[in-house]
């Protein structure tokens, strides 16, 4: 257990958050020395990354009701209590927050490359961590093969977590923050979870058949399992 304070908001980060974050970024194959330090710096980049989204929720949160939230950090990623009842407005704004900060954040990491190594070779080198273009400027090719690969793993995950992940977690899927922005949004509950479902299901098919992403596709299928359960909860209470 880790427990400290930042920006006076107390932050708990359980175990399971780091042996989370060992396994997804393939602890399990390390072999040598330098995997070792990819998979270090690959926890930490999960860290920094997830605790901005949550601090985007919190520090909402507080300014919304002056209420001071706290946050955790555990097993499936991050979690932000306001510790005081939410309206429905400030509910919306609170959660829209948490992804705001991550593509925030994702903006100041491609400004960052910019900076360093000029704009043409910047967005190049950003496009092509992130799409795997095949073709890039010469200038970008010498940038990519002169980085040690551990930094290069890092700067692509910085930019997928905080790219993907904000956007991901924006699909109008409970519990993701898409999912509690619609709901709070969408007055027919039954609609909320029939959206979560389907959009759940989708996901999960194409992270599996497509994207060949086998975590996503038990994530994503998880969630439309749980809107599923949901929805038959609401039948069962309506006969
Ligand atoms: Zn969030």
């Amino acid at each position: 257990m880790l427990d400290f304070k930042l920006f006076k908001i107390p932050v708990r980060v359980e175990p399971w958050f780091w042996l989370t974050g060992f396994f997804l970024g393939g602890g399990l194959g390390i072999t040598s020395r330098e995997d070792f330090l990819i998979v270090i710096l690959w926890i930490v980049v999960l860290f920094v990354s997830i605790l901005i989204h949550e601090f985007g929720h919190a520090l909402t949160s507080r300014k919304m009701t002056g209420v001071t939230p706290s946050i955790k950090l555990w097993g499936m990623g991050g979690l932000a209590y306001p510790n005081t009842q939410l309206t429905q407005k400030q509910s919306f704004w609170v959660t829209w927050a948490g992804p705001l900060a991550g593509l925030v954040f994702f903006g100041l990491i491609v400004l960052t490359c910019c900076l360093i190594y000029g704009f043409s070779v910047g967005t190049d080198l950003t496009i092509y961590l992130l799409f795997f273009n095949a073709e890039i400027y010469r200038e970008t090719y010498v940038v990519l093969r002169e980085m040690d690969a551990p930094v290069r793993d890092m700067l692509k995950s910085l930019l997928w977590v905080n790219l993907w992940w904000s956007l991901m977690n924006l699909l109008p899927v409970f519990p993701l923050d898409g999912g509690q922005i619609y709901a709070s949004i969408e007055r027919s509950p039954k609609k909320v979870w029939i959206v979560g479902m389907v959009t759940g299901a989708l996901v999960a098919i194409a992270a599996f058949f497509i994207l060949h992403k086998l975590f996503i596709a038990i994530l994503f299928g998880y969630f439309a399992f749980q809107n599923y359960k949901r929805l038959e909860h609401l039948k069962g209470h309506s006969h």
